[in-house]
């Protein structure tokens, strides 16, 4: 055990509801902690999902207010927006929040959630040459081309004649 941390004894909540009396009690507090991911089912769209989560606080206390520097990552499991497969991807975003010395409780979780959701990757793509799915037979065409006619799969069959 470490016992050379002031903090070293500090049991992170698992709901990340940080009692602020406790934090100025310590002077502060540095510490990182799991979220169990069923915490946060509702933060991405479905089928998008969060399935690992480590968040790592610094609480600093500077006279009547406490600056949150939060870093969190974990993997995620994201839908590519053109074929739909789904993909496995590692994330990591940071926030920074403040609040006064006089709140009761330090709601890290709604941070965490908010952060997530703010960032999550509507616009993934399983690969950068994603070719999608066929608009008619649902193909997913990155695993061969599918029977339907090829004038009716090209959008840009009609765009070209217009600009000419
Ligand atoms: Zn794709
Ligand atoms: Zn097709």
């Amino acid at each position: 055990m470490n016992s050379s941390s002031p903090y070293a004894q500090y049991d992170v909540p698992q709901n990340l509801q940080f009692k602020t009396s406790d934090i100025v009690r310590m002077g502060g507090l540095v510490c990182s902690a799991q979220i169990s991911p069923q915490l946060l089912t509702d933060v991405l769209e479905k089928p998008n999902e969060i399935l690992k989560a480590t968040v790592s606080l610094n609480f600093s206390i500077a006279s009547h207010e406490i600056l949150i520097r939060g870093k969190i990552e974990g993997q995620r499991r994201i839908e590519c927006a053109r074929c739909l497969a789904l993909a496995q991807q590692p994330y990591q975003e940071e926030f920074v929040e403040t609040c006064s010395t006089k709140t009761e409780i330090i709601d890290i979780m709604s941070l965490v959630k908010q952060t997530l959701a703010l960032t999550e990757d509507i616009r993934f793509l399983c690969q950068p040459e994603c070719k999608g799915l066929c608009p008619h037979c649902g193909k997913n065409l990155n695993e061969g081309l599918c029977n339907c006619k090829p004038e009716s799969l090209s959008p840009f069959a009609v765009l070209k004649g217009k600009f000419k």
